[in-house]
C-alpha cells in the first residue's frame, strides 16, 4: 500500500527517476543519488535543490569532481555546512574516479568503504541507484517508523531498534523506491506537527493513531545545553573597497574555509574579545556581536570594522585582498557570511540575510 500511495504522490526531485522509470529498470545514477544525500544530511530539500544543481553544471559526473580544485569545491558547498563533508566529498570522487574506474561500487559494504560515507548513506545510494534490500533510515523515517509501532525508547538510543524494523519492512521488489517512498510519507504526510493521518496509507495499522498520539513521537532524550564559546573577528576594508581574508588551516572546524581575521577560539576554547587581539594595528570600531550555532556549541563573535589604506601590508601569512563585491565567489561559511554583514551591510544581496 505504501508503494501504490508513491506511484500516485512521490515528490519529483532533480536527483530521481520516476517510479514508472524504476520499475522498468531505469534506476537513478548513483553519482546523483550520492550527491544529493551527502547534501540531504544537513538541509532541507528546498535549500539542497540550487546546490545539486549546481554542482551538476560543474561537474556533470564524478570524475568531473574528482578532477576540480578543492577550492572551487569548497566554495560551491559555501553555505550548506558542515565543510568537513564537503572535503570528504571530494575526497570519495576521487577514490570512485581512480581505485573504481568512475564506477561506484554497487552494494552497501563495498560504498561504505569509500571515504565519507557512513551506514546512512550507503544503504540509500545502494537502494536507490542499484535496488539493494537496504534498510534506509534519516529523520523522516525515524518518525515514521517510531509512530507505526509506538517506539517509547527515546532516541538516539532507540535508532538500532528502528532500524531493525525498517529492515523487516523493506521490500526485496522495489526497496529503493520503498526507502524513498517512507522518506517522502515522513515529509509530507507524517509531519512532526499535525501529521495527515486522514491520508496516510498506513492509517489502518499505525499504533500511535489508534492511541491518538502520534506527535508524542519519536520520543527524544532531553537535550543538553549548548556551551557559549566567545572570540572577535575583525572586518579590514581598504580604499578600494576590498576586505582582509585567509585560509583556515585544514584540519578541524571549517578547515580549508575562508573567513576574515579572528581570535583563536574553538569549540572548548574562548578566544579574546577585544581589540588588543586584533592582527594588525588600525582603528578598530565595534561593530556589533553576532551569534552563530554549530552542532555542539554557540559562537558569539564582537565584529571589529576597520578603515585600512591601500597597499597595507599585515604580515607574510596573514591572506588576500579581496573585492567586497566578489565575496559570494568564496568559500565563506555562513558564520563568517554574518560577520562580514554586521560589519558590511551591502556587501551580500538584499534577499540573503545573514543577520
Ligand atoms: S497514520 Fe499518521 S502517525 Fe501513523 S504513520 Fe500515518 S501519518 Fe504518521
Amino acid at each position: 500500500m505504501l508503494l501504490a500511495w508513491y506511484d500516485r504522490h512521490h515528490r519529483e526531485l532533480p536527483w530521481r527517476t520516476s517510479p514508472a522509470m524504476a520499475t522498468q529498470g531505469k534506476r537513478a545514477d548513483p553519482y546523483h543519488v550520492w550527491l544529493s544525500e551527502v547534501m540531504l544530511q544537513q538541509t532541507t530539500v528546498q535549500a539542497v535543490k540550487p546546490y545539486f544543481l549546481k554542482f551538476l553544471a560543474a561537474w556533470p559526473d564524478v570524475n568531473d569532481l574528482a578532477a576540480a580544485p578543492v577550492e572551487d569545491v569548497m566554495a560551491a558547498w559555501a553555505g550548506l555546512g558542515y565543510y568537513a563533508r564537503a572535503r570528504n566529498l571530494k575526497k570519495c570522487a576521487e577514490a570512485v574516479a581512480k581505485e573504481h574506474g568512475g564506477v561506484f561500487p554497487d552494494t552497501e559494504e563495498g560504498l561504505k568503504k569509500l571515504p565519507g560515507i557512513g551506514d546512512y548513506t550507503s544503504a540509500a545510494v545502494a537502494a536507490i541507484a542499484f535496488n539493494r534490500q537496504a534498510a534506509v533510515m534519516d529523520g523522516n523515517v525515524e518518525r515514521v517508523i517510531s509512530r507505526l509501532f509506538t517506539i517509547d525508547a527515546p532516541l538516539p538510543g532507540s535508532k538500532s531498534a528502528m532500524k531493525a524494523k525498517v529492515a523487516e519492512l523493506t521490500p526485496a521488489d522495489r526497496p529503493g523506491d520503498f526507502a524513498q517512498a517512507m522518506m517522502d510519507l515522513g515529509a509530507t504526510i507524517c509531519t512532526p506537527k499535525r501529521p495527515a493521518c486522514a491520508l496516510c496509507p498506513f492509517n489502518g495499522c499505525c499504533l500511535a493513531l489508534a492511541h491518538d498520539e502520534p506527535e508524542r513521537f519519536p520520543v527524544k532524550a532531553a537535550k543538553k545545553a549548548k556551551p557559549v564559546r566567545l572570540g572577535a573577528a575583525f572586518v579590514a576594508v581598504n580604499a578600494s573597497g576590498e576586505i582582509l581574508l585567509r585560509r583556515r588551516i585544514e584540519s578541524g572546524l571549517l578547515g580549508g574555509m575562508t573567513e576574515v581575521p579572528t581570535t583563536a577560539w574553538t569549540a572548548r576554547v574562548d578566544g579574546g574579545t577585544d581589540t588588543s587581539h586584533a592582527p594588525f594595528a588600525a582603528s578598530w570600531q565595534a561593530a556589533g556581536i553576532i551569534v552563530h550555532v554549530f552542532t555542539h556549541f554557540e559562537l558569539r563573535l564582537t565584529v571589529y570594522r576597520a578603515q585600512v589604506p591601500d597597499g597595507l601590508r599585515t604580515g607574510p601569512d596573514d591572506g588576500w585582498w579581496e573585492p567586497v563585491t566578489n565575496l559570494d565567489a568564496q568559500a565563506l561559511p555562513t558564520v563568517m557570511k554574518k560577520v562580514i554583514a554586521q560589519a558590511i551591510p551591502s556587501a551580500f544581496d538584499e534577499s540573503r540575510k545573514f543577520r
